[in-house]
Order: C-alpha cells, then structure tokens, then sequence
C-alpha cells in the first residue's frame, strides 16, 4: 500500500525520536497482543516527556494523523494499516520511582510503564492496592486512559494524580474529579487527552500477603482466561447488570469462527485470533455476536477495544 508521509513528517519525526526509535511501513501486527494489522506509515518510540510533546506539537501545527499507544492490549488495527504515526509509548518511556512517607507509598511512572513491572515493584515495597492490575498487560498510560480493572480494583481507587497533555502539546496535570473516572473511561479518554505520568498512591501492607494476593489472582487468570492465544482481552464491555460472556454464552456463540477470528471456548468474552485472523473476521465475528446477543435477549454490545485505521 502507498504511503503519503511527507519527507518533512519523516526527516522531524526521526530526528526527534532517533534513526533507532523510528520505523517506517512497520507492521503493526508486531506491536499489538490481537498479532493482526497491517503497516503504520510510521512508527516510533519517543524516549523523554520533551520529545513527546515535541512530536504532538509538530503534528498539530502541521495537520499530521497519529495515535498513542501502549502496549496494544485494547487494539484492533485494521487491515490495510494506518497511513500516519503511531507513537508508542512502552519500555523506552517507563521510569519509575517508589518514595514512602510513613503509611503512604507513592509510585511515580511514565506513561509507558507496564503494569505488571510496576505491580512487582509495588509489591516489592510491600505497599498493597494495586494487586488487582497486575495481570493486565497494558501500559499504565493505557490503563488510566479506559479506567482499567480486575477482580474488584480499578485504576480510579490507586490513582492520585495525572500529568496529561492535550491534542496542542499543553500540559497539566489533573487530580481527584477531575480525572472523571468511570466504567472503563477516564477525563483522559472523554476529552481526548494523553497520559505522560502517573502518580499512584497506594498504603503500606504485608509483604508476604500481597504476594499471596498476586499468585492467587494470576492462577484466577489462567484458569479462566485464554492467555495462551492472541487477543485483546475482553472484547466487548460489560453491559449494565450483565456479563458479556454469559450474554454471548446463552446465545449460543461459544465457539463460533469467522474466518481466522473465534469466540474463545474457554471464555466467550474473548474474541481470539487462531493464528491467520484478519481484522475484517474480528469485526465480521463482533458484529455477528452483537446481532445473535440482540436478538437473543435485547442487550446492545458495545465494543471495549479500541480501532484505529478503520
Ligand atoms: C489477555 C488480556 C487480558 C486483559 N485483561 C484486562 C483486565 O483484566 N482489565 C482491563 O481493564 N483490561 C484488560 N485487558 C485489556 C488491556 O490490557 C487494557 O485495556 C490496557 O489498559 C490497555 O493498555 P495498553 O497500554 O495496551 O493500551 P493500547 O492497547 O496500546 O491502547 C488502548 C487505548 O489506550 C490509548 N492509550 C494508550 N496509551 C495511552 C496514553 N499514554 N495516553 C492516552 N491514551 C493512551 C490508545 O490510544 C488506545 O485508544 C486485557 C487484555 C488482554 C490481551
């Protein structure tokens, strides 16, 4: 596929970044845990805040399309890729610092910090409340954005503070109400804002019983979810006074193939990838199930991964 990046786009966003951190016609299949999707135009991996902002500020004057991601744990990228930037913020933009102040332990993170290296450091410091997110294989900037959870624990209940920056490379930082946290969305997602750095605030506990917490919830994972296989996880949200799964289960669609894309037998709230699936087989298999759970008993299924290039 053609790809229209200018040559200005390209020399500043590899200038910026770095000839190592930037990629071009990168597919981006390498990049998301579905393993579907084709070519990002461009992809990088800005290192520091400053080269962030910079790069968000060029794009803006200039009318440039890009994306921020995480991990790609919530991503179904479609097939004919993106035409213009992905910037991934992961391993190259995730430091983190653990400060305690009597009972209260702070862990500040960049946006790219992946929430099971922050929940063995967490652990590690013996502080407890964020057990929970240890098994979601996202970014903390991902799971603030859509207000992750598991097992009880959301994102909301650890987090004190928010650097965001907006779609002009402004900065500030949002606190208590006014990161608007809900079921899986956050102030960051409703107005279009980025994560750059996390302040979670978590209390001093037993060591040896937050370990014990982690194990426990890690064997609930493995026993009940499909981790073995490609996916993004759940990939529908949880209706009010429902659970997607069974709502999928009682219709009938456990099971159920579209091309390279399935309903996963050990839990129907994931959609998996068999190992050939295309986005077009993940969308024609949502859109199937969302049509069967209608007919089925009236609930309207909404999508919780997140598209880009559609
Ligand atoms: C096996 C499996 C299990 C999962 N279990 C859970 C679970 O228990 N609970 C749960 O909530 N989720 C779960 N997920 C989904 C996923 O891990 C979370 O949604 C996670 O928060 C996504 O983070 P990410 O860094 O991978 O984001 P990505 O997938 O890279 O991006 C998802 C969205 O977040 C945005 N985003 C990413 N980083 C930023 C940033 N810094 N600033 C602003 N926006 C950003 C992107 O633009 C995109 O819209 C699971 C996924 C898998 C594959």
């Amino acid at each position: 596929m053609e790809r229209h990046l200018s040559d200005k786009v390209k020399k500043f966003v590899t200038e910026t970044v770095g000839k190592e951190n930037c990629l071009f016609d990168e597919p981006m299949s390498e990049h998301t845990t579905f393993k579907i999707g084709g070519n990002a135009a461009c992809f990088c991996k800005p290192r520091t805040k400053a080269q962030i902002l910079a790069l968000i500020r060029f794009f803006y004057e200039n009318d440039v399309e890009y994306f921020i991601m995480g991990n790609g744990s919530n991503l179904l990228v479609s097939d004919n890729g993106f035409d213009g930037v992905v910037v991934q913020l992961l391993d190259d933009y995730s430091d983190t610092t653990v400060t305690e102040e009597g009972d209260v332990v702070r862990v500040t993170a960049q946006a790219g910090a992946r929430m099971w290296k922050l929940g063995m450091s967490i652990a590690e410091a013996g502080a407890c409340g964020f057990e929970f997110g240890t098994g979601i294989p996202g970014t903390i900037g991902g799971a603030v954005m859509m207000n992750a959870g598991a097992y009880g624990g959301e994102i909301k209940d650890v987090t004190e503070s928010v650097t965001v920056c907006d779609r002009q490379g402004n900065e500030k930082i949002l606190k208590g109400g006014e990161l608007g946290f809900g079921y899986r969305t956050s102030a960051v997602s409703r107005d279009g804002l980025y994560v750059l750095e996390v302040v979670l605030k978590l209390q001093k506990g037993d060591k040896e019983k937050i370990k014990a917490r982690i194990d426990e919830l890690t064997e609930k994972r493995k026993s009940k979810q499909p981790l073995d296989v490609p996916s993004a996880g759940s990939t529908f949200k949880r209706p009010e006074g429902y659970y997607a799964a069974k709502l999928i289960e009682d219709a009938g669609l456990k099971g159920l193939q579209i091309g390279g894309a399935k309903v996963s037998e050990k839990h129907s709230g994931f959609v998996i990838n068999t190992g050939n699936a295309t986005a077009a087989d993940v969308i024609a298999l949502t859109d199937k199930i969302k049509e069967e759970v209608y007919k089925y008993n009236g609930v309207k299924l909404e999508l919780e991964v997140r598209k880009l290039g559609f």
